[in-house]
């Protein structure tokens, strides 16, 4: 037994909605995934600046390594602030010492030129260096000539495409649209209303799997264990914390199944790495002495993580950030929570 672990990847995560915990209620309570979207996640986004979108990746890079998630697979929006905002959260992840896999999310929810302009933020962002791959919100919200020019540019790049993919029964067209763009280097996120048989080239691609989002938005149970390709978890913003995120996919996967085993689980959690393979050499010390054994990691309440190394550099210790000082981000990103629900 042991209490130390690599760095935990979060495998599908959305930085910028940090700061949502507290937002206004929307005018009417969503009724369907959609509802959802278009009443809160679609209402925050476009209200989003720079300055929040730092503040919102400061703080959840902070959160993330606080629960020992040392690299986070990000999916980015802000409609009314696109250009640079990749940067911005790199900036904040390397702040905090969090690595940072980032795309912007394209979408033709505000027209040719939104996507246009969205597509232009991947490619010069990876263009210049930056981590990344190439985003697309998901192909409900996509033309065909919108995916085909993102799976263009994440082949010149070499990237891969990070999508949404049959999340909701709005978008369960959308495995049929992809199977001729996709490759294996993508990142399809959710697949709960993807079609059966599964088209071939999407099975060999990445599920992001992401339980306690698709219990919270009531959108049905996407059986990772029936993909035929990798499978990663994610949170996809509900915070950084993969232990939590991991034992309730486990819960989700018995509930559905009984002989799911925590083993299965744990090797999602672990093949995270394979999307950001150097946190494969970072190092968490956990709070308790038998974190690497899935039957006890599933079952022990309250373990912690205690110290974190990424790149042999410490970035955590006795549960604190050593690099920003956790209280002074918290206290900043709640001024610009408070500037971000004054525009909602
Ligand atoms: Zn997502």
């Amino acid at each position: 037994m042991a209490d130390t672990t690599p760095g935990l990847v979060c495998g599908h995560h959305h930085l910028y909605s940090s700061l949502a915990r507290g937002m206004p209620a929307p005018p009417r309570s969503p009724t369907t995934f959609l509802e959802i979207l278009e009443q809160v996640w679609w209402r925050l986004d476009v209200a989003l600046d720079l300055d929040m979108l730092r503040w919102s990746a400061m703080l959840g890079a902070l959160e993330a390594l606080e629960c020992g998630t040392t690299a986070v697979v990000d999916h980015h929006e802000s409609p009314s602030a696109i250009e640079g905002s990749l940067d911005v959260i790199a900036a904040a992840c390397a702040e905090v010492g969090v690595r940072v896999v980032a795309c912007y999310g394209i979408t033709d929810r505000h027209g040719a030129d939104g996507a246009r302009r969205g597509l232009e933020e991947n490619e010069r962002f990876l263009r210049a260096g930056g981590r990344g791959m190439v985003g697309v919100h998901a192909a409900f919200t996509c033309s065909d000539e919108t995916l085909t020019r993102a799976a263009g540019l994440a082949a010149d790049l070499g990237t891969g495409v990070h999508i949404h993919v049959a999340e909701g029964a709005v978008d369960a067209g959308s495995a049929l649209r992809l199977a001729p763009l996709v490759a294996e280097d993508w990142l399809g996120v959710h697949g709960v209303h993807r079609p059966a048989p599964l088209p071939e080239a999407l099975g060999r691609a990445t599920l992001a799997h992401n339980a306690r989002s698709n219990m919270n938005n009531a959108v049905g149970y996407a059986r990772p264990r029936e993909w035929p390709g990798p499978v990663v978890l994610g949170t996809d913003g509900i915070g950084g914390d993969m232990l939590d995120e991991a034992r309730v996919a486990y819960a989700r996967a018995r509930e559905d199944d009984v002989t799911t085993t925590p083993e299965n689980v744990w090797g999602w959690l672990a093949a995270g790495a394979a999307l950001v393979p150097e946190a494969a050499g970072d190092r968490v010390r956990w709070s308790y002495d038998g974190i690497d054994d899935p039957w006890r990691a599933a079952f022990t309440p309250g373990v912690r993580a205690l110290d974190a190394w990424v790149d042999g550099v410490q970035v955590l210790a006795g549960g604190r950030a050593t690099r920003v000082d956790g209280a002074e981000v918290r206290a900043r990103a709640a001024e610009q929570a408070q500037r971000l629900f004054a525009r909602l």
